[in-house]
Order: structure tokens, then C-alpha cells, then sequence
């Protein structure tokens, strides 16, 4: 299949009840890796680059890679921006072939954050690519909890985010963080639902490494539709490559070790799909 908007996708996700993987990769290897994660699990993907990875992987590179991919498989593949900084960011990986972006200006001010965001929606929409935001603070998770959750997403403000900007999914501050919690997450799951009743898109949670399956199979109840995993996958192939100097030497092939990382990082895939698709249904 050729790569695909996101928005059907997580349409369809809400309506049968499962949250799309939307997994950060930088390279080959992990583009390899999570498509045969998702093919083997029979889920939708989007192949995330965070802006920080652009210059290191090239957004002309990561969309010929995910081309590629989807082209191996017969569910459908997105290729998206993590955190897009300015409007000039997301439009650059739109022209060079990404089929969603993400638009961060959860920092600005509301009414900032409204403008650029429409703006990005008015030149995303006519051609067919799908626009996802930021409302409320996602923090660090090495972060204290009460920092965590001093920015939560009020739920009355996002649908009216969502109503003037046109978006087509809505990353939400619930209690979630990036990276390594300092200690375990505190989510707010009335907050969550609220959210996904009361705005008009899909919802997204950001941070869903390290935060417990259970959380996670929770927040799939409530109907969240997109979950983006990093770290964990980041911290999988990480060892699956020390593994692999362990048991080839230091002279090992290149493809002898990150073979080991790739197989690490597919059962890490793997696990977030399987837990995301817990509440599946037809
Ligand atoms: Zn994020």
C-alpha cells in the first residue's frame, strides 16, 4: 500500500475501539523494525520522526524509507512529524512527502497556538495530509509529579481548540510525560474521558513509554485513539545491540548487531500493540 493520511486512521481506531502505534524512529533498522511489528500484529502504523531526529535522519530520507515500508505491507502506514516547532518545520516535511505532522505550540499562548495551528491546517488539508496539536503542558518524566501534573489539559478549552482549528487529532496533558517517569505516572482517567467525549477529534497521548500496561490498556477503554511510544523502543533496541557485541565480539557485522536491536525492538512493538488492540472490536 502507499503511505496514507492519519486521520482515517484514527477514525477508525475510535470507532473499533483500539489506539493506532505511533512509533519514534530514526533509521532503517527501527523503520524495518516497527513496520513487521505492526504487519505481524494486523494494526494501522505511523512512523514518527521527532523535529530533533530531522537533521539527523532527513525528512527526504525518512519518507523514501517509509515509502518503502508501506509498500511490504498490507496495513496501512503513515509518516508523521513528532512535535513540530514552527509552522516553517511542518510545511518543509509536508513538501517533502510526509503524509501527517504534528504542530507543538503548546508553550504559546491559546490564541498563538490556535492561529499557527490553522495555518498549518489550511495548507495541510488541500493536500490531503493530516494535522495533529498540542493543548495543555507535556512534560519531562524524570520531572517530579507534581510538575507532571501542573499542566493538564482543561477539557472545555480543547473542544474549542479543536472547533477553531480544524485539527484532525489532539494530543492532551492527562498525567503522561516523555522518557523515564522519576516515579510512576499519576494519570488523571476522568480528565481523559471527558476529553475524548467532549472534542471533536481523536485524542492522542503522548508519553506512553514506561507508563504500566494497565494505564495504557485503560486509557484504550476510554477510546484514546493514538499512543506514541519513544523511549521504550529506543531503550529496546539499545540492548538488543549490547546483546549483539556480546555474542559477536567487537568485530561483529554491522547487520549481526543491529539485527539484535531490530529483534528487541520488534517485541517491544509488539507489546505496545497487543496491548493497545486489548478492547478491539468489529
Ligand atoms: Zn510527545
Amino acid at each position: 500500500m502507499s503511505l496514507v493520511p492519519f486521520k482515517k486512521m484514527l477514525l477508525d481506531a475510535q470507532k473499533h475501539g483500539y489506539a493506532v502505534p505511533a512509533f519514534n524512529v530514526v533509521n532503517l533498522e527501527t523503520v524495518q523494525g516497527i513496520t513487521r511489528a505492526a504487519e505481524m500484529e494486523g494494526s494501522p502504523l505511523i512512523i514518527q520522526l521527532y523535529h530533533a531526529d530531522l537533521d539527523f535522519a532527513g525528512a527526504d530520507f525518512m519518507v523514501s524509507m517509509a515509502e518503502t515500508a508501506s509498500k511490504h505491507c498490507t496495513v496501512p502506514v503513515s509518516v508523521s512529524l513528532d512535535h513540530g516547532r514552527s509552522y516553517e518545520q511542518a510545511i518543509n516535511c509536508i513538501k517533502n512527502g510526509f503524509t501527517g505532522v504534528m504542530i507543538d505550540l503548546s508553550s504559546s499562548d491559546f490564541d498563538e497556538n490556535v492561529r499557527t495551528t490553522k495555518e498549518v491546517v489550511e495548507y495541510a488539508h488541500p493536500r490531503n495530509i493530516s494535522v495533529e496539536a498540542e493543548l495543555g503542558e507535556i512534560f519531562d518524566a524524570a520531572a517530579p509529579v507534581e510538575v507532571r501534573n501542573s499542566g493538564m489539559t482543561d477539557p472545555k478549552m480543547a473542544a474549542e481548540f479543536v472547533s477553531r482549528t480544524g485539527i484532525d487529532a489532539l494530543a492532551v496533558s492527562i498525567g503522561t510525560a516523555h522518557g523515564i517517569y522519576s516515579s510512576a505516572p499519576v494519570i488523571d482517567f476522568d480528565r481523559a474521558e471527558e476529553i475524548v467525549k467532549k472534542i471533536g477529534c481523536p485524542t492522542v497521548v503522548h508519553g506512553g513509554s514506561n507508563t504500566p500496561d494497565k494505564d495504557i490498556v485503560h486509557l484504550c477503554k476510554l477510546g484514546v485513539a493514538k499512543i506514541n511510544i519513544g523511549t521504550d523502543l529506543n531503550l529496546a533496541f539499545n540492548k538488543g545491540i549490547q546483546e549483539g557485541f556480546r555474542q559477536f565480539g567487537n568485530n561483529a557485522a554491522i547487520r549481526e548487531y543491529m539485527n539484535a536491536g531490530q529483534e528487541k525492538l520488534i517485541e517491544a512493538a509488539r507489546h505496545k500493540i497487543r496491548l493497545f488492540r486489548t478492547y478491539a472490536h468489529d
